[in-house]
């Protein structure tokens, strides 16, 4: 396979598909655009109406040092974001387009657009979208549609956090806020950035004093739930507080 006769039919394949999706969806009609990078979704809105979408991140455009920086390669993408780009970077490997294999390198910012055309080939999006900050220009992929409500429960799994950012939302009893070495008893077994079996786990834990009033009462129920005070916190604080309560 020849890369410039590839890069040219995804090229134009892409034409064709915002065509359709930019008319499908009036996408137009949306003046705004907010996208939450953990949760992965891209929202649009007119004010009164939200227009919700899964994405990936293909990779970012510096506008001050004109370069560009696949996602598989940045720091702060999403696992799953990002596992989803490594399949463009084999696809590179396997065929020896070596463009699609380097990190990051200086380029003009078409190259976010001819990216986005083959990751949008190769994942199977409906369509490109490429919103941009004060120094980036960011591409992405739109691959699926995700009704409101929905998407509004995604997002709210995960929680602004002053010391990390946006990161997904986990549970602690008060006590384990600002003591250490005082238990660390979860619902179930946990570690960084792991996959959960149902869509409705969350990362919970809480003190030895907590787990002796879930003893008496027999676990967690309306009455042993009154008895303790459960604070929400980012999933990195939670893997902080874990590591200073979990006895060695
Ligand atoms: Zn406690
Ligand atoms: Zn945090």
């Amino acid at each position: 396979m020849n890369y410039d006769k590839f890069k040219k039919n995804c090229f134009e394949k892409l034409n064709l598909k915002q065509e359709i999706f930019y008319k499908k969806y009036n996408i137009n009609s949306y003046p705004k655009w907010f996208y939450d990078q953990p949760a992965g979704i891209l929202t649009f809105s007119n004010g009164e109406d939200e227009l919700n979408f899964r994405y990936y991140q293909v990779g970012t455009f510096s506008k001050t040092t004109n370069t560009w920086l696949w996602s598989w390669d940045k720091e702060d993408t999403p696992k799953k974001m990002k596992n989803k780009l490594e399949e463009v970077k084999e696809f590179g490997i396997k065929h020896g387009f070596d463009e699609l294999t380097k990190a990051y390198f200086e380029s003009s910012k078409n190259i976010g657009w001819e990216f986005s055309s083959i990751a949008c080939e190769l994942l199977n999006g409906l369509a490109a979208y490429r919103p941009e900050t004060e120094n980036l220009f960011i591409f992405m992929i739109i691959y699926e549609v995700l009704d409101n409500e929905k998407a509004n429960e995604e997002k709210n799994k995960f929680v602004d956090c002053e010391k990390h950012e946006r990161a997904r939302r986990a549970f602690v009893c008060e006590h384990l806020i600002s003591n250490s070495e005082i238990g660390f008893v979860e619902s179930f077994e946990t570690f960084e950035d792991m996959e959960f079996k149902s869509d409705d786990d969350d990362i919970e834990a809480w003190c030895d004093k907590c787990e002796s009033i879930r003893l008496e009462h027999n676990g967690w129920n309306d009455e042993s739930i009154k008895l303790i005070k459960i604070k929400l916190i980012c999933e990195k604080c939670y893997f902080e507080i874990k590591s200073m309560n979990t006895k060695k």
